[in-house]
C-alpha cells in the first residue's frame, strides 16, 4: 500500500500538471470508485478548477474552486497520474478527469479498494476517518512523539500503524523505522524508555524523508504521477527481506505476525524486551 512518502511523491508530481486546471468533464468507469451516484459526481465536479493539492496521512486532497474537495485514497493498488497524450485508459482505470488544455488525470486501481469522494468542507470535517487522523509524523517534535506512545500498552508496531495516533505510516516504513531504532516490533509502548522513543522519532522522520527523496518505494504496483517507479525499495534493510542476512550484523531477518500484520525484523539488532 502506498504510504506517506509514496502519496507525497504523487502529490508533488501532480502539482505542476494539474494545479489551476479546470475539470471539463469526468467519466466514472467503475461506479464503486466514487462512493456516490456516478451521474451526480460527474455533474458536480465539472467546471471546477483544481486550486490546491495536498496530502493528509495517506489521503490526497484536491481543493476545487468553487469550493469542493476531491479526496483520494489509493489503498492497496491505487494510482493517480497524468497519462501520455495518446494513452487510452486500460481496464484498471476507474475514473478519468478531462482537464482544460488537453490534460487528463487517471485514477487506476487493480484491486478496487481505492476511492475518490467529492465532499464539501463540512462533510470532509465530519468524516470520521479524516477527523480522527493523528498528527503528521514529519511535523511533530520529539516530545509530542514520546507523549503519543509512552503510556500505551499496545505493541509498538501496531501503534505506529494506527492512523488515529500518527498518520501516514504503513508496514514498510514502520518495519524500517523500528529496525533503525533497534526496537523489537512486539515491544509495548509502556516498555519503551524515553531514550528509545526519541530514537524512534528520529528513525521515523529519517526513514520517511529518505522515502520521499527516493520517490517512494515501488513494491507491487506503486507508480508516481508520471507512471515511474520510486527506488526506496532498493534501500530496504528488513522489510520484505525475510530469511536474508541483516545488513548490519548478518543475523537472519525474521518475519512474525504482530496484530495481524507481517513484521520483518532482526532478532539481534532489535532484541526482545521479554
Ligand atoms: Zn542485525
Amino acid at each position: 500500500m502506498p504510504e506517506l512518502p509514496e502519496v507525497e511523491t504523487v502529490v508533488q508530481g501532480l502539482k505542476p500538471r494539474v494545479l489551476g486546471r479546470t475539470i471539463e468533464s469526468a467519466a466514472v468507469l467503475w461506479p464503486g470508485v466514487v462512493k456516490a451516484d456516478p451521474a451526480w459526481f460527474v455533474k458536480t465536479v465539472a467546471g471546477r478548477e483544481i486550486a490546491d493539492i495536498s496530502r493528509r496521512g495517506k489521503l490526497i486532497l484536491m481543493r476545487l474552486d468553487p469550493l469542493l474537495y476531491l479526496v483520494f485514497h489509493l489503498k492497496m493498488t491505487g494510482g493517480l497520474f497524468t497519462p501520455a497524450p495518446d494513452q487510452e485508459p486500460d481496464p484498471h482505470v476507474r475514473l478519468v478527469f478531462e482537464l482544460d488544455r488537453g490534460e487528463r488525470l487517471f485514477f487506476k486501481d487493480m484491486r478496487k479498494f481505492g476511492y475518490c469522494m467529492a465532499l464539501s468542507w463540512s462533510e470532509l470535517s465530519a468524516w470520521p476517518f479524516y477527523a480522527e487522523l493523528g498528527p503528521e509524523p514529519l511535523e511533530i517534535g520529539p516530545d509530542e512523539f514520546v507523549n503519543i506512545f509512552q503510556a500505551r500498552k499496545g505493541r509498538i508496531k501496531s501503534l505506529l500503524l494506527n492512523q488515529k495516533l500518527i498518520a501516514g505510516i504503513g508496514n514498510i516504513y514502520a518495519d524500517e523505522s523500528l529496525f533503525r531504532a533497534g526496537i523489537h516490533p512486539e515491544a509495548r509502548g509502556t516498555e519503551l524508555c524515553q531514550a528509545e522513543l526519541l530514537k524512534l522519532h528520529r528513525a521515523v522522520q529519517d526513514t520517511l524523508r529518505q522515502g520521499i527523496e527516493a520517490g517512494g518505494a515501488s513494491i507491487r504496483d506503486y507508480r508516481n504521477a508520471r507512471g515511474e517507479q520510486g527506488w526506496f525499495q532498493t534501500k530496504l534493510q528488513v522489510y520484505s527481506r525475510k530469511d536474508q542476512p541483516c545488513p548490519c550484523c548478518g543475523e537472519t531477518v525474521r518475519k512474525i505476525n504482530v496484530g495481524g500484520r507481517s513484521s520483518c525484523f532482526c532478532p539481534k539488532c532489535q532484541p526482545c524486551k521479554d
